[in-house]
């Protein structure tokens, strides 16, 4: 933790915080930080001129204080809302699939098994050759192998909590955010996926965060 606190203290690094993250809603090149806006503007205006696109200005001031807001009100609402339930019956529906193509699985591994011993019965009683037992319990035998690796992997789907994991982890990781009171690279980097900036300077920012994306995930 000591060692990222020494990092923020690079120069620059608080700068031009949502460089790379923000772009123009008309022409959608980037925008570009100018200090005696204290902001940013379209890229393409800055180098262009008028003529090409506006200015699409933002100051970065009012852009932290959306980001922060809506970092605490996701964290908030996270706490509360339909998303853990929406998540918990997709996970209990993904599991009782799961639980019934394991069961399904392993009737037929016991079904083959019986068969294998019935083979050895015919055999035993001659109505089968060792050349017709052969074949039956290799091509037997190949069936059960496939069906097993089956299994295999539907068991350790099972054992997958990862959906319900992670929005805690997201959760958590949030609230630790909460108490930094200010935002940082690291924060932007994490959470922020781009900021769309129209002409009369409001922002559409789209956050790796979004309940869509969790529930889509
Ligand atoms: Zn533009």
């Amino acid at each position: 933790m000591e060692g990222r606190k020494r990092q923020i203290a690079k120069p620059k690094a608080k700068k031009h915080l949502f460089t790379n993250y923000l772009f123009c809603a008309d022409c959608g090149k980037a925008l570009w930080y100018v200090h005696y806006r204290k902001g940013y503007v379209c890229g393409n205006y800055y180098k262009h001129g008028k003529y090409v696109c506006s200015q699409h200005s933002v100051k970065e001031k009012e852009l932290i204080e959306v980001v922060l807001t809506d970092i605490r009100n996701s964290a908030e609402s996270l706490n509360e809302n339909e998303i853990m339930g929406r998540l918990e019956v997709k996970s209990q529906q993904a599991r009782k699939q799961t639980e019934k193509q394991i069961q399904s699985l392993q009737r037929r591994i016991e079904k083959l098994k019986e068969q294998k011993t019935g083979l050895i019965r015919l055999l035993a009683s001659g109505t089968i050759t060792e050349i017709e037992y052969k074949e039956a319990t290799e091509s037997g035998n190949a069936e059960l192998y496939s069906l097993q690796e089956q299994l295999k992997g539907f068991q350790s789907q099972q054992g997958n909590k990862s959906t319900g994991e992670s929005i805690a982890r997201l959760k958590k990781e949030l609230k630790q955010f909460m108490k930094l009171k200010e935002l940082t690279p690291e924060m932007v980097h994490r959470l922020v996926d781009r900021i769309e900036v129209q002409a009369d300077g409001s922002v559409n920012i789209h956050y790796k965060f979004a309940a869509t994306a969790l529930l889509t995930a």
